[in-house]
């Protein structure tokens, strides 16, 4: 390949840095056009995340607080009760575990320690167990605080802020047109909703996607122009990962070089955001995974909600094996 062939996608980087996207006609090709070739493609995705990131990665592992059992029937969710399988279901954990993770957590080098808590909502309950116990977190310990925990009142975001959580994860998951068809308990807008209102209080957002469900390209397009909209700080893609008894009719079968159209299409459209690669690597990118550093810079390791995944040891081989640094781990 010459060097004029493997920068032919450089004028997609060089509108994202500009304009801080891409349009709407180049983001369906990315994911539609057969013509469109990988390695350029990854090119243009690079030479963003070069310009805010340069070749740093974070790596973060999640503090599944609480599991199982939520009310929802989002037909992805191992979580759901129509899903929930025995050895995934467990309540809130005590106070004095969450204490000695969160420790753990700080004495590891943590910048950030990020507590998932299931269910729908945050709930009168709950609000102040979780404040309770991040304002004795942040007592002793000098890290940020991420809490995902279910939809939000105002009121209750302002407690979080309050108790000093710092950043607040709710995933959009799909597009507001796909949503009926993974989650008929809820409806998207609230999901919205929630953002806003923890934005409003003051709290960072986190927020993701899973791709691989039944959603369509404008699916897509969809979710980053909402996430842009929200202005997310963070952005975490999941691959579908079909777990036992999942509803979702038509998934999509997902190769590692979609995968990687698909990092890249979000690097482009949202050139600053913390592009985090996350369920499923390991199942469907396999042997390209390193390539997805190239659009994302900062991924999951030791596993996810309920399901396993690579090890810390092995993620940060990849991250060396590929000569990227690791900017740090958040745990
Ligand atoms: S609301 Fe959250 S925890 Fe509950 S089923 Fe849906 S995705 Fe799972």
């Amino acid at each position: 390949m010459n060097v004029s062939k493997f920068t032919k996608y450089s004028h997609l980087a060089d509108q994202a840095l500009s304009q801080g996207t891409i349009s709407a006609e180049d983001k369906l090709r990315i994911l539609d056009d057969p013509d469109i070739e990988l390695l350029p493609l990854l090119w243009a995705a690079y030479e963003v995340r070069f310009h805010y990131f340069k070749n740093n990665v974070r790596i973060h592992i999640i503090d599944n607080v609480q599991s199982g059992l939520c009310s929802e029937d989002c037909a992805y969710c191992a979580q759901s009760k129509n899903a929930t399988h025995e050895d995934a279901a467990y309540p809130m954990k005590s106070e004095e575990l969450i204490l000695k993770e969160a420790e753990q957590a700080y004495k590891a080098g943590a910048f950030r320690h990020c507590m998932v808590f299931s269910g729908r909502d945050v709930g009168k309950n709950r609000i102040h167990k979780i404040c309770e116990v991040v304002k004795k977190i942040k007592a002793l310990y000098s890290m940020e605080i991420c809490v995902s925990a279910g939809m939000l009142t105002p009121e209750e975001a302002r407690l979080l802020v309050e108790a000093g959580v710092n950043r607040y994860n709710h995933n959009l998951n799909t597009s507001q047109r796909a949503y009926p068809k993974i989650c008929t308990t809820h409806q998207y807008v609230r999901r919205v909703e929630t953002i806003h209102r923890a934005r409003s209080a003051g709290l960072d957002i986190c927020s993701g996607v899973i791709i691989g469900m039944e959603e369509s390209s404008k699916d897509i397009l969809d979710m980053t122009s909402e996430l842009a909209e929200v202005k997310a700080d963070s952005v975490p893609v999941n691959f579908f990962m079909p777990i036992p008894g999942h509803r979702i009719k038509n998934p999509r079968k997902l190769t590692p070089g979609y995968c990687l159209k698909v990092l890249c299409l979000f690097r482009l459209a949202m050139p600053k955001t913390e592009l985090r690669v996350a369920g499923g690597r390991e199942m469907h990118l396999r042997s390209l995974q390193s390539f997805a550093l190239y659009p994302a810079n900062s991924l999951f390791a030791n596993g996810y909600l309920t399901t396993g995944g690579d090890s810390v040891e092995a993620t940060k081989k990849l991250i060396d094996d590929l000569g990227f640094d690791i900017e740090r781990i958040d745990y």
